[in-house]
């Protein structure tokens, strides 16, 4: 059985607690915020305090705006690199510091966390590599009958001053999937995290500080949203706005946002279609893995398992064995594969939208079950196609195994949802691959592999309420940082 084990304080070997508790601070172009208002960071799992943040008000967003404007030394290409370069090396150095961190903060697994550390070190390795390359193009202008003898250079200069704001889900890989490729391309960032994982955002900004990035690059405030999130978004010195978070926040700054730059990767409500023909194994871990993995709480999640109904008793059987491997439970554990979700509300609003998919006709042949933040691996099957459980986002360890009837109705149930990030598909049938390519509405389609997969510097992002279809990702979010100049010359 997929059991929940108890909350126990005292065997937390990973616990920040104690002396260990972070007492740290904002910081506007490198200077601590002194303040007496704080925020206190606990453990979801126990409870326990694993840090206080000391927070910003309205000046010092103001201060850091202008300390951005003002700026300092330009950094050249090998400045740029250098900085990320030994970022890196600090992170490797400090990765399980970083998991702890994180791990402490946010619930996830620890095993979860020190991966995320790995998935840092490529943005940052990558986000180096790109910032050495030239971005420039040359048009030759002689190539029509209306034609000169001229040249069309481009080059890429940097934004003034952008405004990231990130969510809580991966505190350490999103957070740097904004900052790293903007100093690849030396544009001052103001980082607002989210106030669930502020401490693991905060380390990072300190290890920047401490691999020679100039104060004036990188500042990060948290703070009531009506004095620094809001204003912020809607101050017009700042020419990009940078988000990730959930449909909601991110629609309602699309129009708070007015004449600048917005850059939105939203939810998701991603599949893993199984075709008849598919390994059924590899459908099973893909489907696993998708689910389960961060405790459901990732944009790519597998989110809707979509099987063939030739196959389906088949799939499920072999799925519930698999999903019992999920062991829920002390997030500092290395054994234990599925920590908490965010917080208590979040496990009860997963445990609600459950109990309603069985009101509604599905049956929970696995888990279902909340303790505090704990929700257990949790399988559920027959969930009619309108319950509110696959109609929206539910960020946790849900898998909800739907059916099909042939290729057709799998794209019209995969694209009957109003997100579109990404999707898995399992199949050896090429033309089966080529039309889910061509037909699904998402901005990624892997065949024989789950949603989330990516590496750091591919295109990341969706369509529809998942985003505007621009793209993130190390070279795409490089592009967004920066505006193409032109210049040309008789040749
Ligand atoms: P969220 O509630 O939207 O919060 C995200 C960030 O927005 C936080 O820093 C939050 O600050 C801030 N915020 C809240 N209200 C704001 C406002 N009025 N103006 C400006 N900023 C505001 O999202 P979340 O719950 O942290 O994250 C989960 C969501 O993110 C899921 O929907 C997930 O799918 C999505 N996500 C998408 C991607 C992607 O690449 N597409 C990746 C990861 C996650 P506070 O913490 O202070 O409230």
């Amino acid at each position: 059985m997929n059991t929940i084990h108890e909350p126990t304080v005292s065997i937390n070997r990973y616990a920040l607690g104690g002396n260990d508790i972070a007492a740290i601070h904002c910081y506007v172009a490198g200077k601590k915020i002194e303040s007496a208002n704080k925020l206190e960071v606990r453990s979801p799992y126990d409870g326990r305090l694993v840090g206080t943040v000391q927070l910003a008000n309205k000046v010092h967003a103001e201060e850091a705006i202008q300390a951005a404007l003002k700026g300092g030394k330009k950094l050249t290409r090998y400045d740029r690199y250098s900085i990320l370069e030994k970022a890196r090396h600090l992170l490797v150095e400090r990765k399980e510091e970083f998991a702890k961190t994180i791990s402490s903060e946010s619930g996830l697994a620890i095993r979860e966390a020190i991966y995320e550390t790995g998935r840092a070190h490529d943005v940052l390795l990558f986000a180096g590599i790109e910032s050495l390359k030239d971005d420039g193009q040359i048009f030759s202008c002689d190539i029509s009958p209306s034609g000169k003898a001229r040249k069309i250079f481009t080059l890429r200069e940097p934004l003034s001053l952008a405004v990231c704001i990130t969510p809580f889900n991966h505190p350490l890989n999103q957070v740097l999937h904004k900052i790293a490729p903007a100093i690849a391309v030396g544009t001052p960032v103001i980082l607002k995290p989210s106030e669930k994982t502020p401490l693991t955002a905060i380390k990072i900004v300190e290890l920047l500080y401490e691999a020679g990035l100039p104060h004036y690059m990188l500042s990060v405030l948290l703070g009531p949203t009506n004095e620094i999130a809001e204003p912020l978004v809607k101050d017009s010195r700042v020419d990009i706005v940078s988000f990730t978070g959930s449909v909601a926040v991110g629609k309602h700054i699309a129009s708070a946002a007015g004449y600048k730059k917005v850059i939105l990767e939203l939810g998701g409500n991603d599949p893993v279609i199984v075709m008849e023909d598919a390994d059924l194994d590899l459908a099973v871990y893909l489907a696993a893995e998708g689910s389960f993995r961060n405790s459901g709480q990732r944009c790519t999640a597998v989110k809707r398992i979509l099987v063939h109904e030739k196959i389906k008793d088949a799939f499920t059987e072999k799925f519930l064995a698999k999903a019992k491997e999920y062991s829920c439970g002390n997030p500092a554990d290395p054994e234990i594969k599925v920590g908490t979700v965010i917080d208590e509300g979040a496990a009860i609003y997963l445990e609600n939208v459950v109990k309603r998919a069985v009101e509604q006709g599905a049956k929970v042949i696995l888990g279902g079950n909340r303790k505090g933040a704990l929700m257990e691996p949790t399988v559920i099957v027959d969930v009619p196609r309108n319950a509110d459980m696959v109609v929206h986002e539910s960020f946790g360890p849900l898998a909800p195994i739907m059916t099909f009837k042939d290729i057709e109705d799998a794209i019209a149930l995969s694209n009957s949802t109003a997100y579109g990030l990404s999707s898995g598909i399992v199949t050896n049938n090429m033309e089966y691959a080529l039309r889910f390519v061509k037909e699904l509405k998402v901005g990624t389609v892997n065949i024989n592999e789950v949603p989330g997969y990516r590496i750091e510097s591919s295109p990341f992002g969706g369509i529809k309420d998942s985003g505007l279809g621009i793209k993130e990702g190390v070279i795409e979010a490089m592009k967004c940082f920066t505006f193409v100049k032109t210049f040309s010359m008789p040749w």
